[in-house]
This record gives structure tokens, sequence and C-alpha cells, in this order.
């Protein structure tokens, strides 16, 4: 049974926080899920600009564009039928969370950019979206 990732669950590693001791900042939030199986929803209607399927320690990524802003949904298994150019309604299922191989840790790991390249310049804090439901672009 399939399962939706909670609102503003905001249980796991913050924007920012230190990573490689200082060498490095975690560029987005983790919403901890601690169990496979829950989906990720796309936050509002886009247009899927890339998948990752190698993302993170066995983990892919999806990165979407959502009107001026763009969400990256990583650390978890994409769901089927998603490629490069698709569109996305608010509410569809992109992925599931899933362990990585690392510590066997599942979660949602979020970034927002207002571009379409993911640099620091194009960061943001995505403390401020709603997971569900959607934030406005
Ligand atoms: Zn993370």
């Amino acid at each position: 049974m399939q399962k939706s990732i909670e609102n503003n669950v905001r249980d796991g590693r913050n924007y920012g926080a230190s990573r490689d001791g200082g060498a490095r900042h975690h560029a987005g939030v983790d919403l901890l899920t601690n169990s496979r199986d829950y989906n990720a929803w796309a936050m509002a209607d886009g247009v899927i600009i890339k998948t990752i399927s190698s993302y993170w320690e066995g983990t892919s990524a999806i990165f979407v564009k959502h009107g001026g802003l763009y969400a990256l949904y990583g650390e978890i298994k994409i769901a089927g039928g998603l490629k490069e150019g698709g569109e996305v309604t608010q509410g569809q299922v992109l992925g599931n969370t899933i362990p990585n191989t690392k510590n066997g840790a599942a979660m949602l790991h979020l970034e927002i950019y207002t571009g379409s390249e993911r640099t620091s310049a194009n960061r943001l804090d995505p403390t401020f979206a709603q997971y569900l439901p959607a934030f406005t672009p």
C-alpha cells in the first residue's frame, strides 16, 4: 500500500546543514519517512526537465519546472513512464521513497532552484515550500 509523505514533515536534516565536516552544505531538506513506499507528489503542475536514474547511493531523482521555480525530488525511486519533457500535474506521484544503500534511511530530499542550473547561485531554502499542498511558483 502506498502512503503519502505528510505535510510539513521537518524531522529530517535542514537546509544548509554541514556536510563533510563543513566542506559543503546540505542543498535541500530531508523529509524522512523511515520506510519505503511513501509517495513523493508533484507540488504543482510542471514539466520534467530531467530524470536522474543514478542520483545518490542507489536512489534516483527527478527535476521538475514548476512555473518560475524548479524542484529536485531526490533520493526516491522514480515512477514508471516519467520522461524528460513530460508534463506532470499537481499531486501526481513522481516516485516513492526507498532505503538508500549507504545506511538504509528513506526520505524525500527536496531542493528548490530559481533556474534550470542546479547551482548554489540559483538555490533557495526549500523550507518555505509547503510540500503539500503546493507552493505557489
Ligand atoms: Zn538531503
